[in-house]
């Protein structure tokens, strides 16, 4: 049976991206729905390398003490770095979230916009494998982790990290610069919003242009 249902945010991809955006947009006291096509958590991987950029945004979220005591700061090419597992920050991430915020074996096949009737803004329509679709309100939309947005780029959909900017791995600023635009998404969105929230998980940070 097909399925129709509403939703303010919709995030496509439960990568370090989709749940810091998810974490960081919680924090301003928005709720999002998560999908990934997986049955579950895409949680395999080596390590990643965090600078501190990443730990700013990590202390944004409030979740960077779970890993700082397992993971020691050490340095590379000047820079202090922790060295951590993908697990344990996705881990952590997700366990930010209430537990019906990700939805599993949900593929997204296409995002469209539609014009909603008697009125200028647009919503989201966001349709899945197994033929659910999604309407994601205006004052939403919905945000890709990793997805290619070439064939999605729609005024209520904001691509982020390696959707939006993917760098080579000898860089070690994939991750980091996930958590950064998150961090960013959620400040943004928050302050469009209610504006005397955004400041909720700023920590002082300065903001950065995402794209
Ligand atoms: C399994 C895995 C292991 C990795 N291991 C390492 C590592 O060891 N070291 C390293 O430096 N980098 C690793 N990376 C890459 C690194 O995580 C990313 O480059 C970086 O963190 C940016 O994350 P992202 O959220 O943009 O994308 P990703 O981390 O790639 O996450 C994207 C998510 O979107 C989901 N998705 C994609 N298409 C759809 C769709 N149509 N519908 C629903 N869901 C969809 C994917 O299943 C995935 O969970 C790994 C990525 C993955 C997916």
């Amino acid at each position: 049976m097909k399925m129709q249902e509403d939703q303010d945010v919709v995030i496509v991809g439960p990568g370090i991206a989709g749940l810091a955006t998810a974490v960081a947009l919680k924090k301003v006291g928005i709720r999002a729905l998560v999908l990934e096509k997986s049955q579950g958590l895409r949680a395999t991987g080596a390590t990643l390398s965090l600078y501190p950029n990443a730990w700013a945004s990590l202390d944004a979220f409030g979740v960077s003490h779970k890993l700082k005591s397992f993971y020691s700061p050490c340095t590379r090419s000047g820079a202090v770095l922790r060295v951590v597992h993908r697990k344990a920050l996705l881990e952590a991430l997700a366990e930010e979230l209430p537990m019906e915020t990700i939805r599993f074996s949900s593929n997204l096949t296409s995002i469209t916009n539609q014009a909603q009737e008697g009125s200028s803004p647009h919503v989201a329509l966001i349709k899945m494998e197994d033929g659910t679709t999604i309407n994601a309100k205006p004052m939403g939309g919905a945000w890709v982790g990793h997805v290619s947005p070439r064939p999605w780029v729609e005024p209520r959909l904001q691509t982020i990290c390696d959707a939006m900017h993917p760098m080579t791995p000898d860089l070690g600023q994939n991750e980091c610069v996930a958590l950064e635009d998150a961090l960013v998404l959620g400040q943004q969105l928050g302050g469009l919003i209610t504006p005397k929230k955004s400041c909720a998980c700023s920590g002082g940070q300065s903001l950065r242009k995402i794209c």
